[in-house]
């Protein structure tokens, strides 16, 4: 896979859309209870890019800004003012970095997942596949 490879992808209304260029820094599965009330599901999957390598296009999100309980720095998503999707959000600790949501892709499987994190706050029914590293907390 090159760098210049290109993904999409957007909200659930199309209002917002999205291009990004190359692999991403990382792509995590997170059990914290921010991605819980951030996507209603169990986990969130954050697909973190460089700035430089994410392009909006369509109409302008919407942010929601607060501070985290575990760290007190600020977390801000951006979501979609029509359909209220939450496409991608940033986090005071990661100057630069920005996160896709991972559900968001038109092709939800280009990225792979490189860990599941938070999992001490995860549903206790949930499963890991064998190879997948677990981490209770952050990933450092
Ligand atoms: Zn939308
Ligand atoms: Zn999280």
């Amino acid at each position: 896979m090159t760098t210049s490879e290109t993904h999409q992808g957007g909200c659930q209304c199309g209002a917002v859309r999205f291009t990004v260029s190359g692999e991403p820094v990382r792509a995590m599965a997170c059990h914290c209870t921010s991605c819980k009330l951030r996507t209603g599901a169990p986990y969130g999957i954050g697909v973190y890019m460089q700035d430089e390598q994410i392009e909006f296009e369509g109409e302008p999100m919407l942010k929601y800004r607060y501070e985290s309980d575990t760290t007190g720095r600020w977390i801000q998503n951006e979501f979609c003012s029509k359909c209220g999707s939450t496409i991608t959000w940033t986090l005071e600790m990661r100057p630069g970095l920005r996160a896709i949501a991972g559900g968001s892709f038109d092709n939800p499987d280009w990225y792979s997942l490189i860990a599941h994190i938070w999992t001490r706050s995860a549903r206790t029914d949930m499963r890991y596949p064998d190879d997948m590293p677990v981490h209770e907390k952050a990933l450092e």
